[in-house]
């Protein structure tokens, strides 16, 4: 049996080693340059592959095809393959074939990362034998072959979800939906909603769906994809169906185990990271992690970088680092979350942005916006109207010297682009790390 991958990255790679350790026929192919490290691992297993190109005869014999969240679904070759009808799968598909492992897996539109990642935090500090996989990490396609965890924490994105049919989440977690990628689902939000409860399928009555109780897309949608698990809602505050919640300053979890710690104890700040709390605390809840474990870990959890993380106090001045915040939404919780008048840094590359959703807040706490961005044409036909000070730049460099100018002692200078970086950076975490360095020489 021939399997393709297509796309050699960190997905990609993983899963070509285990097609090949499995003992398939193995080919890899992607449309631009492979990285040496990835050159170097599929030498390792002998395994034969192109980049720069899509060789048609050695891609469509293919028996079944394991494609990497970044190509779309209107890639020329893949739709090839659909009219060939030849399976198309994910590389978590794959390799969920091949492990009994409990699988725990994190969606949403924001959020994953920073709860996939305290989840991973509590069950490593709580002593069990877990992989971090999926967007972040090592691919899990290549943890299931080269180590034997016996619990994988893997935080999906929509894309991923698209080719993933088998695959069975013993513990799923959903934390919102709202409008993101829009561009790759035919701009329509249905398709999207409905990726994103693929989490669900193949689950059973003995597994766990955790969501968050308030998000009205989940709440119009719950009744609509045949869920089998058990239901597992978290809110802010005690309300009719939650399990999970904040009631008189503590946090409280009422199943399976009985949970309770002080909410002014969780590392994290701000209420879409109490969210991302509740959902890790329930999560390691329900493997039977300790309280006392369970305390522990979301009380010491370092924050993730790129995500409201905070860089320097310069005279007064406090420097957040939101880089990550690539939608509206994720910008209205960094916004909502400041303590003080804040000078915010926007823009990038725009995704089909509405910025209604944070008008308000940016009446209301910004001191002055720095349009950063080759074409900022629609952050001024929104703003403009509002009266604040704005400055337009093109790099980080002016980026931060304008905020600093702007900002007055007291206030918080906030880079949360509401945009993909692409334009003028590599990715977010360049764009991030150009605002560490030059707010660190200010
Ligand atoms: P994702 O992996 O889904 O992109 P991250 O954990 O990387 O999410 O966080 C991205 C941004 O979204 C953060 O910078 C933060 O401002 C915001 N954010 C984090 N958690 C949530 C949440 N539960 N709800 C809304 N926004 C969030």
């Amino acid at each position: 049996m021939r399997i393709v991958v297509l796309g050699a990255g960190e997905s990609g790679s993983g899963a070509a080693v285990l097609a090949k350790v499995k003992g398939f026929e193995v080919f890899v192919s992607d449309m631009s340059a492979i990285k040496d490290k990835y050159k170097e691992l599929l030498a390792k297993y002998d395994i034969s592959w192109e980049e720069n190109q899509h060789t048609k005869e050695l891609i469509l014999n293919a028996d079944e095809v394991i494609k990497s969240p970044g190509i779309p679904n209107t890639a020329p070759i893949i739709r090839e393959l659909e009219e060939l009808g030849t399976p198309i799968i994910s590389e978590i598909e794959f390799a969920g074939r091949y492990t009994n492992a409990t699988m725990v897996c994190i969606t949403g539109s924001n959020g994953k990362t920073t709860t996939t990642s305290l989840i991973y935090h509590i069950f490593q500090s709580a002593g069990l034998n877990v992989g971090l996989a999926g967007n972040i990490g090592r691919s899990l396609a290549l943890q299931v072959a080269e180590e034997n965890h016996d619990y994988y924490v893997i935080e999906l994105s929509s894309f991923q979800l698209d080719n993933m049919y088998n695959f069975r989440a013993n513990i799923a977690v959903l934390m919102n939906i709202t409008p993101d990628h829009l561009d790759r689902y035919d701009h329509n939000m249905q398709n999207y909603v409905d990726a994103k409860f693929r989490i669900t399928q193949n689950q059973t009555p003995e597994d766990a769906f955790i969501f968050w109780n308030d998000d009205p897309i989940i709440k119009r949608e719950l009744d609509k994809h045949g869920i089998q698990a058990h239901l597992y809602p978290f809110a802010a505050m005690k309300e009719q169906g939650a399990i999970a919640y904040v009631e008189d300053n503590e946090v409280v979890i009422n199943e399976p185990i009985a949970f309770n710690m002080e909410q002014e104890k969780l590392a994290l700040t701000g209420t879409h990271n109490l969210y991302n709390s509740l959902a890790a605390g329930l999560s390691a809840n329900l493997a039977g992690i300790t309280k006392e474990d369970i305390r522990k870990a979301l009380s010491d959890f370092k924050g993730v970088e790129h995500r409201l993380e905070k860089v320097a106090r310069v005279r007064g001045i406090e420097f957040i680092n939101d880089s990550k915040a690539t939608n509206v939404n994720s910008c209205w919780y960094a916004l909502q979350s400041m303590p003080t008048k804040t000078v915010l840094i926007v823009g990038g590359t725009d995704k089909g942005n509405d910025y209604t959703e944070i008008a308000d807040l940016v009446r209301e706490k910004c001191r002055g916006l720095v349009f950063l961005g080759v074409d900022n044409s629609k952050l001024h036909t929104f703003f403009d109207s509002f009266g604040l000070p704005i400055v337009d730049v093109k790099s980080m460099k002016d980026a931060v010297a304008e905020a600093y100018k702007m900002a007055e002692k007291g206030d918080t200078v906030l880079l949360s682009p509401c945009c993909a970086s692409f334009d003028l950076f590599k990715n977010y975490e360049d764009r991030g790390n150009q605002f560490k360095e030059y707010v660190r020489k200010l």
